[in-house]
């Protein structure tokens, strides 16, 4: 629906009021329509493209430099009037002619039609192009008397280009038809538009359907099968438009230009998961892309659907589409010469070299991946729980990234111990997959405390107890570092704090590392149960702060419960360190 309107019998004229008034280095408003705001050079022709309001970019937003030289802007999803047509030529001629523009629709056939014959009777030269590039409506044998959708931007870019450079009407109108006859699309809808002030939409797709061959007025497809995946879908249209693909000869040898359309409530994201796939098989196939164009161009107000368009290109199609243009919705800046040489390369994770490592850090990172794994085994064992005290004022997702995050980190320790890595590139590389697989606050937080562990060893040696327990010291220091938290702002600093001042004390005085971890560790959880008696102060919870009043904070609980069983497992394998 539309959210914004005054008058719904207003809506196009308020629309093109506002247009106008934001770009009026482009453009000026003429009667029912604009035209540009600058001069155009004498016997210029004049391309002046229209339709009915409702599919912006189309075709109000294509008035500038390079391209069109005005609109007449219709209601919405009707055609122009006559007289709307003529003013906005009228405007636009400058001794060259006329070039009206339009898809291939009844109405827009009539009134531009009418117009032409009105300025032709006053003796300007007026020639017409009818886009005609959407195959679902009709059979190839005679495209032309198909309907015009998305390719309506090539068509008048192309020609508009021709113009710039030069053209007069007879050269101008032979590049129109030659882009239209050169152009093809195919589109489809999952569900239908609704005019501005409407309670209903002009139709639906039934659920799991999806209507093929759209119109842009709100034409429902011409028939309707199962929805599909993105790359179901752009399948679909890319060998529906392949279909009538030119046979490659000297002129034509497969360069091509896409335009993917979105039609109004379809996101570029969307578009860019169905380019991803049309790109692949259109290289696949031995097709060179030439400045595709994917986005919303010619819209249909808020239709859920989306249309690929391709122009089958020989070099003076490519030297025109290519050109400079400058309009408020396309622009084009003119070819640079690359100022560098291009890259050559992008860093790939897993590919930096391991470095080399001394024999006995190799058997300590044989040691840190078992402290891993059971780390892993320990956060899968206590995920519903940690996110069930997430779910409290967070939202619940802590279970889930501490799994994922010690899933990660054994993995990725396992793999480069097994490539020979020693104990400091394990712990960094473990550090990096926490916070790649866990993501969320407390992923990023776990993957730096454990780059600053591993930071503490070294690959030519064997980890030592000591080290073992800086490092502890140096992971907690970098979350209080990174994260920024004070004690009390209920977070899992609030629980790493005691951790690392009574693991200190206790080693100094002890020497024995297992018992201090453990030591430590029951302050952790004494201090991570205090939790629930604070509000949060930080993080996604202090939203609802006072909603974690009675419940621990997840990171503080979920910290402690890691390193009471990393004291568990120093004590029962005295070997690891
Ligand atoms: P997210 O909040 O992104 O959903 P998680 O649910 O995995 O991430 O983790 C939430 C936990 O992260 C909190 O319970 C808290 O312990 C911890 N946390 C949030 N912000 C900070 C911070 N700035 N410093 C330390 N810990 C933090
Ligand atoms: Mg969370």
């Amino acid at each position: 629906m539309t959210y914004l309107l005054n008058d719904p019998a207003d809506f196009a004229v308020d629309a093109l009021r506002g247009y106008a008034a934001a770009h009026p280095a482009h453009v000026m408003p003429a009667h029912g329509g604009v035209v540009r705001s600058t001069e155009t050079p004498e016997n210029q022709p004049a391309l002046v493209i229209g339709g009915g309001s409702g599919h912006y970019p189309a075709f109000a937003g294509w008035v500038g430099p390079g391209l069109a030289h005005g609109a007449p802007c219709g209601n919405i999803f009707s055609s122009p009037s006559a007289s709307q047509v003529y003013s906005v030529s009228r405007s636009a001629e400058n001794g060259g002619g006329v070039l009206l523009g339009f898809g291939n629709y009844a109405g827009d056939v009539l009134h531009f039609g009418q117009a032409a014959e009105k300025l032709r009777a006053e003796g300007v030269d007026v020639r017409i192009i009818k886009v005609s590039d959407d195959i679902a409506s009709g059979p190839a044998e005679s495209h032309r008397d198909r309907r015009g959708i998305a390719g309506d931007l090539i068509v008048f870019k192309i020609a508009g280009a021709a113009i710039a450079a030069g053209a007069d009407l007879d050269e101008a109108e032979r590049v129109a038809w030659k882009a239209n006859d050169a152009t093809r699309s195919f589109g489809v809808a999952f569900d239908g538009c609704t005019l501005p002030g409407a309670g209903e939409a002009l139709f639906h797709v039934p659920d799991g359907q999806m209507a093929i061959g759209l119109g842009i007025h709100g034409e429902p497809g011409i028939r309707e099968v199962p929805m599909g995946t993105a790359s179901e879908v752009a399948d679909l249209l890319l060998n529906g438009v392949l279909e009538e693909e030119p046979e490659r000869n000297g002129s034509y040898s497969g360069r091509v230009s896409v335009v993917l359309n979105g039609l109004g409530t379809v996101k570029y994201e969307e578009l860019f998961v169905v380019y991803g796939r049309v790109a692949e098989r259109l290289s696949e196939k031995g097709f060179t892309v030439v400045a595709p164009e994917i986005g919303e161009h010619v819209t249909s107000l808020n239709m859920a659907g989306l249309s690929l368009s391709i122009v089958f290109l020989d070099d003076e199609l490519e030297q025109y589409w290519l050109a400079p243009a400058d309009t408020p919705a396309f622009r084009r800046s003119a070819a640079q010469e690359p100022s560098a040489p291009p890259r050559t390369g992008v860093h790939v994770p897993g590919e930096d070299p391991i470095p080399e490592a001394a024999e006995e850090s190799r058997a300590s990172a044989a040691g840190i991946v078992q402290v891993l794994e059971m780390l892993r085994d320990t956060a899968a064992e206590h995920e519903e729980h940690f996110g069930r005290l997430d779910a409290v004022a967070g939202d619940g997702d802590h279970g889930q990234g501490m799994a994922y995050g010690t899933r990660g980190a054994a993995k990725a320790g396992s793999e480069a111990a097994a490539k020979g890595a020693g104990a400091r590139t394990v712990l960094l590389h473990a550090g990096d997959a926490w916070a790649e697989e866990a993501g969320g606050t407390s992923g990023a937080l776990w993957g730096a405390a454990l780059t600053a562990a591993g930071s503490v060893f070294d690959d030519t040696r064997a980890v030592a107890a000591p080290e073992i327990v800086q490092a502890l010291a140096a992971g907690i220091d970098a979350v209080v570092r990174l994260g920024g938290a004070r004690p009390g702002d209920k977070t899992m600093v609030d629980a790493a704090l005691p951790f690392r001042d009574v693991i200190a004390a206790e080693f100094a005085s002890t020497g024995d590392l297992a018992g201090s971890v453990k030591k430590a560790a029951a302050a952790a959880q004494e201090a991570a149960e205090a939790t629930a008696d604070i509000t949060s102060r930080l993080g996604r919870s202090r939203i609802l702060g006072e909603k974690s009043l009675g419940t621990p904070d997840p990171g503080a609980h979920s910290f402690s419960v890691l390193m009471d069983a990393l004291g568990n497992f120093l004590s029962s394998s005295p070997g690891t360190s």
